[in-house]
């Protein structure tokens, strides 16, 4: 019988960076012939197991292996690639799902107690077109289709002209909705993509789910003045009262536990060496799991720019840029994943995702969710730099597919 072989993983991510990788790194972008030979590829790999294969509306790959129930156990990733990536972003969840396929298939001779479907979602970095996250929300529904439309590359291809190219109707990509027709479970590996793990000094950690965003530009106005004739005392200072704001958010972040919260902005008017600032316009990016301490975070700002508007004789604008609601997981997943990390490699983590993943539109859709994180060395991703060691990888896929193997008696009991 064969048994799961997490060394075959890595051998496999490695002939796929150096079919679909260069000196720059990997270069997967979604619906380019690199794309196309990558999934290509993958379908060589499974080829002696006994799957249902077909892309739906959306351009998303299934594999199935059905099993005695249709009931199904979704195991997804992402084989797209942001231009110059790194070597396991996405992939990395995809082979382990096929080695996942091939040990069940094994152990079970075709027919697992449940039908595991193993999903290689399109376009989950949004690297041609802006936006991340098209197979999987077309497929959850939150695709917003009138923004989709107008959406075009750099080169001023329009999205539906680019999948046209590839066989896709974008009008019709929502069908691909009726895939999660018998999902009772949801399961994602992928690198940690941050310092967490790296810091505690553990290979696998289980995620709580992707955090809620609320991303707002403020405005501060004032007057401009001369800064020789205008003494300290009459001025209305845009810049002093936006400045205010960065040590403030510091400390919103702390009171709110987990939260996170970024000034990545700073612009001024006139903005010039001889003038008060009239005008100091700054983001403010917040993050949190829990969408209630989102929402009081975002609360204490805005009552902090008041106040420092009102000391400082300015006024304060905000203007709402984006958002998104947290997506938790789920908490029986979430012991599961933790149960399996800790028969792999001895003792667990929990943490919250601050990148956004597949995995947050499918928990949206109603499917029960969870994700499994493995080590990132250096914290960093989307970068030919981005590596997890070896052993970590054969631990991570070690205890994906005992979280697999635990996920499915899950779904078997609710029945
Ligand atoms: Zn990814």
């Amino acid at each position: 019988m064969s048994t799961l072989n997490p060394k075959r993983t890595i051998a496999e991510l490695k002939e796929l960076r150096a079919l679909t990788g260069d000196e720059n790194g990997a270069q997967r972008v979604a619906f380019t012939k690199t794309w196309i030979a990558a999934r290509e590829l993958l379908r060589q790999k499974v080829a002696g197991l006994p799957l249902e294969i077909h892309n739906d509306a959306a351009g998303n790959t299934w594999f199935t292996l059905p099993g005695e129930s249709e009931k199904c156990l979704l195991i997804g990733g992402h084989i797209d690639s942001v231009p110059n990536g790194g070597w396991l972003d996405g992939c990395l969840n995809v082979f382990a799902g096929v080695e996942i396929l091939r040990r069940m298939s094994a152990q079970y001779h075709g027919k697992p107690p449940v039908t595991v479907r193993l999903v290689d979602w399109a376009d989950e970095e949004g690297a041609r077109f802006g936006k991340s996250l098209f197979g999987s929300s077309a497929c959850s529904g939150n695709l917003d289709m009138n923004e989709a439309r107008g959406l075009a590359d750099k080169q001023g291809i329009k999205l539906p002209d680019a999948l046209r190219e590839v066989g896709i109707d974008f009008e019709r990509v929502k069908e691909s909705g009726k895939e999660l027709q018998h999902a009772a479970a949801y399961l994602e590996l992928h690198i940690e993509q941050g310092p967490v793990l790296l810091d505690l000094d553990l290979p696998l950690g289980a995620v709580l789910g992707t955090f809620g965003v609320e991303r707002h530009a403020i405005t501060f106005h004032g007057q401009a003045a001369h800064s020789g004739s205008t003494p300290m005392n009459r001025r209305k200072d845009a810049f002093l009262a936006a400045a205010k704001m960065s040590p403030e958010i510091y400390q919103i972040a702390a009171r709110s536990g987990n939260g996170v919260c970024t000034i990545g902005a700073c612009s001024t008017k006139p903005g010039i060496v001889t003038s008060v600032v009239e005008e100091c316009r700054i983001t403010l990016d917040q993050r949190h799991l829990d969408s209630a301490k989102l929402a009081t975070m975002l609360a204490e700002a805005k009552s902090a720019s008041e106040q420092f508007a009102r000391e400082g004789n300015v006024k304060v604008f905000w203007e709402r840029l984006w958002q998104i609601a947290p997506r938790p997981f789920n908490d029986e997943l979430i012991a599961l994943c933790d149960d399996a990390i800790r028969e792999t490699s001895g003792q667990s983590h929990r943490l919250p995702s601050g990148p956004l993943h597949d995995a947050a539109e499918v928990a949206s859709a109603g499917v029960p969710t969870v994700m499994m994180f493995v080590q990132s060395l250096h914290g960093i991703s989307h970068n030919k730099i981005e590596d997890t060691k070896e052993e970590h990888l054969e631990l991570c896929v070690t205890a994906f597919d005992k979280l697999a193997e635990k996920a499915m008696k899950w779904i078997q009991q609710k029945d």
